[in-house]
């Protein structure tokens, strides 16, 4: 195991790895085997404003420095996550407890990420706007927007900072950042990371702890311009509200309710396929999980026949061990939750077709779980579940597919299996998300805008979009006739 290389039990601050002020430690668990993997410092506000201080004096030197030389700084962060994928991803199976492989992936969509901002921010341009009259002209510039503050959950503990240090140090901004608790350590890998290849002191400062004093002292700082947050709903809107006070630039990506639709003329095999990697991927715990599945009465039986054989052949086990295609969930509370929603939707009339009870892995390990009969009524209709639970809806027409698809307040990502040209414009046209995966339950790329609308959030990440929020654009009208 090469995974202590990037084990930092510390907070990287300033250029420094340091404690907590009051030494106070947190465990940090494997949830696999319940095994302690070490700790982390539990820092609070004061050390989070000597990182926003160190962000702060670190910007200047940063956002002037040449821009190819910044870029390749990027390169290098690339190739040493590349070079270290294989450390990387055993930390993060440790304390997240997804496969191996997926690790692997989630290292490797990452350093991508870094690459795609490294060619990115040199292709990014301003304007020349003409001026009605003679003797003026108007200049549209872009300028790094200053402090950043990120603040990460524990589903995609290396990614989702990828997918914000990539535009961020990119753009020239310097970034204060904090992992969630449950996966600190691929956070503060990315410290490593950077200070191996030689970003500046206090251009990237990572930070672990109390997630309101971290993220209090962040919101309330007149110095950090702008906030990005992946989690959930509850703490973004919290954050929204609390971000109004020092007026700063917010980009939320936020909770998911992806209903995956199959249509009666889909490729059923297929849609099999990608209905399991859109379910249980990371044991069901990503934004763009498949949450309510829609099928057409018509291919209904069929499906489900599909799906369960499917499902029953997923190897389940610790992500360290070969072939293990599920892990654990994260802890024992969204156990919990997943029990609790299966209960309801067996209590409103579903039937269990397959799983539904507990692995005899212990732990928080639950079996892959498919419920038929489910309806709208069902409080899996309404909430994220994060777990490996598939309920199974039944629909009648094109309308009534999108209208149940549409009947939620998130608007993340939506799936559809059909072979119909004419349709999929329709739904392109109809289904109110940020993203459509059409014959396709794995649609994130580097190359296109990752992001939700209505209560999914604010702001897009990948594509040319994901470094729009970053930079800030300035407006300059020269008069040039003046001097004769
Ligand atoms: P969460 O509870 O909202 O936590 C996310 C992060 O926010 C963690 O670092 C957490 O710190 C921190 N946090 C919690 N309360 C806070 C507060 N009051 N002020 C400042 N920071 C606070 O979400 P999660 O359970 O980790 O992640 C799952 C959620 O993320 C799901 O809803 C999922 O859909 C969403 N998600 C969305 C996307 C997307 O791209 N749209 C991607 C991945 C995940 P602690 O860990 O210390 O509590």
């Amino acid at each position: 195991m090469s995974y202590q290389k990037y084990l930092r039990e510390a907070c990287y601050v300033g250029g420094d790895w340091i404690a907590a002020d009051s030494d106070a430690l947190i465990d940090v668990q494997n949830p696999a085997t319940g095994e302690v993997i070490g700790t982390v410092p539990n820092c609070g506000t004061e050390e989070t404003l000597r990182a926003i201080e160190a962000a702060k004096l670190a910007f200047p030197e940063f956002s002037s420095m040449p821009l190819l030389e910044r870029v390749n700084l990027l390169w290098d962060l690339q190739d040493a996550l590349l070079d270290n994928k294989q450390s990387l991803a055993e930390l993060l199976t440790i304390e997240q407890g997804k496969p191996l492989a997926e690790s692997l992936g989630e290292i490797t969509i990452g350093a991508a990420y870094v690459r795609w901002f490294a060619e990115e921010i040199r292709r990014t341009k301003g304007e020349i706007v003409p001026s009605p009259t003679n003797g003026r002209k108007f200049l549209v510039t872009t300028h790094p927007v200053g402090v950043v503050g990120m603040i990460t959950p524990w589903n995609f503990p290396s990614s989702m900072l990828a997918r914000k240090l990539g535009p961020a140090l990119a753009a020239g901004c310097t970034v204060v950042a904090k992992p969630a608790t449950a996966t600190p350590y691929s956070g503060l890998a990315w410290g490593a990371l950077c200070e191996e290849v030689g970003f500046p002191k206090g251009s990237v400062n990572i930070l672990t702890g109390s997630a309101r004093q971290i993220g209090g002292a962040i919101m309330s700082s007149p110095d950090v311009r702008k906030v990005t947050f992946t989690g959930s709903t509850e703490v973004g809107k919290e954050l929204i509200r609390q971000s109004a006070d020092t007026v700063k630039k917010v980009s939320m990506e936020l909770g998911g309710n992806a209903p995956f639709l199959v249509f009666e003329d889909a490729d059923l095999d297929a849609a099999a396929e990608g209905a399991i990697i859109s379910k249980f991927r990371n044991s069901g715990q990503t934004c763009v999980c498949a949450n309510r599945f829609y099928v057409h009465s018509d291919v209904y039986d069929a499906f489900v026949e599909k799906l369960v054989e499917k499902t029953n052949a997923l190897k389940i086990g610790n992500g360290l061990d070969e072939g293990v295609q599920q892990g654990p969930l994260i802890d024992d509370d969204s156990l919990a939750k997943v029990e609790e929603l299966l209960a309801d939707a067996v209590d409103r009339g579903a039937k269990v077709a397959t799983g539904g009870t507990r692995h005899e892995l212990g732990h928080t390990f639950f079996h892959p779980t498919v419920v038929t009969e489910a309806n709208q009524s069902m409080r899996v209709a309404k909430e994220e579940i994060f777990g490996p639970l598939a309920p199974i809806f039944r629909f009648d027409s094109e309308n009534q597919a999108i209208a149940m698809a549409n009947d939620t307040e998130f608007g993340l990502c939506a799936y559809a299996y059909t072979k119909d040209f004419g349709r999929i414009m329709r739904l392109n046209e109809g289904l109110e998300y940020g993203m459509i995966g059409v014959n396709s339950g794995l649609i994130t790329t580097v190359e296109a805008p990752f992001g939700g609308v209505k209560e999914s959030g604010l702001g897009k990440e990948g594509g040319s979009q994901g470094l729009e929020d970053y930079l800030d654009k300035k407006y300059t009208a020269v008069d040039f006739d003046v001097a004769t």
